[in-house]
């Protein structure tokens, strides 16, 4: 429709509306149309505020558009709240892999809803790879390691022990759900040797790596696997996984598929036991670099 012919129309609508009577079917329409786009800018923020605040929703962005009836302000609206949510998201994920465990989880225990905000960005980045990791973890598990007590370290919504029938226990910083136990996965409360499989899936976040596997290895069983998949550009090259590999063999695991372990091109997949001592010379030092994520 031209400029001048929506403005007429516009003319047309609200001298009928005066008229009262006169009102015919599409002015009706018209003016419905206008109430939808008066109510939808009237409507709260869609993007949550950065502390909690008692004059702001947490809802999440819905859609007024439908690519007919929508309204350019609404769409330049939800425009800019993606582009606010996605730069929320990003500022997390780094702040993630720049504290510690133990500072991460005391920020989330008093902002509850970063953790929301990343797994909402989190689910959108994980919607574009050619995998999710964690279906493949899943998989392993059920065909490989029915009866296994597994930990499940940055599990998230705790999708794993969702969907096993396996005994998981699932830990994050926050408890998304009951199945999960909020808490820095470098301290989790449970028994020396006490789980067959320790899963990080993408969770090697804090920048006390050495920590996590020290952690793991406790909670471990003597044989016990941990299984661990992240995303490879974090390792730089084939140099800096063999380097993590050698990490893994010096804290006292025996490392499972090493030959598989430089093929895949996204993610890095790495499976080893537990041996039945550590080596007590074995310097303790370990990082990876942060993933992080691109503006979309
Ligand atoms: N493993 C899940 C989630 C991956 S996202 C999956 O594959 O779907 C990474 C998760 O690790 C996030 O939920 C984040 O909160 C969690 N995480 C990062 N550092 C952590 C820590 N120190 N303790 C517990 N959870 C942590």
């Amino acid at each position: 429709m031209g400029k001048s012919e929506k403005k007429k129309q516009q003319q047309t609508s609200s001298a009928s509306r005066s008229k009262g009577s006169k009102q015919d079917g599409k002015a009706k329409a018209k003016n419905q149309q206008q109430a939808v786009k008066k109510q939808s800018l009237a409507r709260p923020r869609p993007v949550p505020a950065p502390s909690p605040s008692p004059n702001t929703s947490t809802a999440t962005t819905t859609s007024t558009g439908n690519g007919s009836g929508g309204s350019k302000l609404s769409a330049l609206q939800q425009q800019f709240a993606r582009k606010l949510e996605g730069a929320r998201f990003r500022s997390i994920n780094e702040d993630l892999y720049s504290n510690p465990g133990h500072a991460s989880f005391a920020d989330f225990q008093q902002h509850p809803e970063k953790f929301h905000l990343y797994h909402t960005g989190y689910r959108e980045q994980a919607a574009v790879w050619p995998i999710n990791p964690l279906d493949l973890i899943i998989d392993w598990i059920s065909a490989k390691h029915k009866g296994a007590v597994v930990a499940d370290m940055g599990c998230g919504e705790a999708r794993l022990s969702a969907s096993l029938p396996n005994r998981v226990h699932s830990f994050d910083l926050v408890a998304a759900n009951d199945r999960v136990t909020a808490c820095d996965m470098a301290h989790v409360p449970l028994a020396d040797g006490s789980v067959d499989i320790v899963v990080f899936c993408l969770s090697l976040m804090g920048t006390n790596l050495v920590d996590f596997i020290k952690e793991a290895r406790r909670i471990l069983k003597v044989g016990g696997l941990v299984k661990i998949i992240e995303v490879r550009s974090r390792f730089q090259d084939n140099k800096g996984i063999k380097r993590f590999i050698r990490f893994l063999k010096g804290a006292g695991f025996t490392v499972k598929q090493e030959a598989q372990l430089l093929e895949n091109v996204m993610f890095f997949d790495v499976e080893a036991a537990k041996n039945d001592e550590a080596n007590p010379s074995f310097d303790w030092d370990m990082e990876v670099k942060s993933c992080l994520y691109k503006k979309r």
